[in-house]
């Protein structure tokens, strides 16, 4: 049964946004995330104030607040379920969306002192399997690291400069010709391969006018645990994607010409399809016993819902994270990143 999990995590302000005066608008009441429309009329209470229930919806915004979320909290409430369906089988996504600038790096990868949720899982995964070592299973662990910008596929632990394909395996399904998977033994390991993809992003991100912000980035662990079945020898292979989305304000293209044109129908296009993907899955789950409908899933609408379309449905885990500011300025981009969290649960 396909599960899907929703959260919303406020940013604190930026020094940019102290400096220009900016106000909170952004409320959260437990799971309730509310948002302020300071310049519509104050007597139409709809319009002037929106509130939306989500999973798990974080406040980063004062660390005095009960409802403060650390790095540490996100993990214990989204990571370790990951890592729990990893052992027992199953594939999981987890997806970092908002605008540029409000949190999906920092909530994804994090910083060496307040690391975010794919060195946490990857710690915990390493962990749990020098326990289950001792009790007689094998486990092999691959990583790989890759962009797609403008529909194209960039290894990124090789470096930017090539553009690999996708392709469709008739067993396996799709995947990407020529990407470098590394096997990895120990956490150091695959701490390595995070900072060498993480370096090929930023490097390219001040030459080309921050393409990362443009791109999507999907870190994916494939994890294989070996051992015995009732006497004969089984293998059992799970996959965890981890994915920091391009900025959702590239999205909305207007007024743009050329190649930011192309590039926002690009990051549009991905972005609605993967929605309608994640949407089509929750209604999927929330239809309990009853008769499903039959459901058209658009996977083959761009490379980053092709590419995970066996990971998103069936008995996976989908985690949305959308990450969102605190402030006035930003209203429109956060009213529009609640509204397709929203249509995610
Ligand atoms: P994005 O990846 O969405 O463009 P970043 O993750 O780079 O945004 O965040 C922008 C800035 O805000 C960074 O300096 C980051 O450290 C800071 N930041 C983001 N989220 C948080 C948070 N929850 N707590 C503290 N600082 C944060
Ligand atoms: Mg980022």
């Amino acid at each position: 049964m396909a599960s899907v999990k929703v959260a919303v995590r406020v940013r604190p302000f930026s020094q940019r946004e102290l400096d220009m005066g900016a106000k909170l608008i952004i409320q959260i009441k437990g799971k309730k995330t509310g948002i302020l429309n300071c310049k519509a009329n104050a007597r139409d209470e709809n319009i002037r104030y929106k509130e939306f229930t989500f999973d798990y919806s974080y406040w980063s915004h004062d660390s005095q607040s009960q409802d403060f979320a650390s790095q540490e909290q996100v993990y214990q409430d989204l990571g370790t379920e990951v890592v729990e369906c990893a052992f027992e089988g199953y594939n999981a996504c987890v997806f970092a969306y908002g605008q540029t600038g409000s949190g999906k790096t920092f909530t994804m990868m994090g910083s060496p002192d307040n690391q975010g949720l794919i060195p946490r899982i990857c710690k915990a995964l390493f962990e749990r399997m020098s326990e289950d070592s001792k009790k007689g299973t094998t486990h092999r662990v691959h990583v790989s690291y890759l962009e797609i910008y403008q529909e194209r596929v960039a290894d990124l632990l090789r470096g930017r400069s090539s553009s690999l394909r996708v392709r469709e395996h008739p067993k396996k399904g799709p995947y990407v010709e020529g990407l470098t998977t590394c096997l990895v033994t120990n956490y150091g390991h695959i701490q390595e391969c995070m900072n060498r993809g993480n370096s090929h992003r930023t490097t390219a991100a001040t030459n080309m006018n921050d393409v990362s912000s443009r791109s999507h980035a999907i870190f994916t662990i494939t994890f294989v645990q070996a051992g015995y079945c009732n006497g004969f020898p089984s293998e059992t292979v799970s996959k965890i994607h981890l994915v920091d989305l391009a900025g959702s304000e590239r999205a909305d293209s207007t007024g743009a010409t050329g190649e930011r044109l192309k590039e926002g129908a690009h990051i549009n296009k991905s972005l609605v399809t993967l929605g309608s993907v994640i949407s089509g899955l929750a209604e999927i789950s929330s239809e309990a016993n009853g008769h499903r409908k039959s459901l058209f899933v658009p996977y083959r609408d761009s490379v980053l819902t092709w590419l995970l379309k066996d990971s998103l449905g069936g008995n996976s885990k989908t985690i949305m994270i959308a990450a969102i500011s605190p402030a006035d300025c930003n209203y429109g981009e956060t009213l529009s990143t609640l509204r397709y969290a929203n249509r995610a649960k």
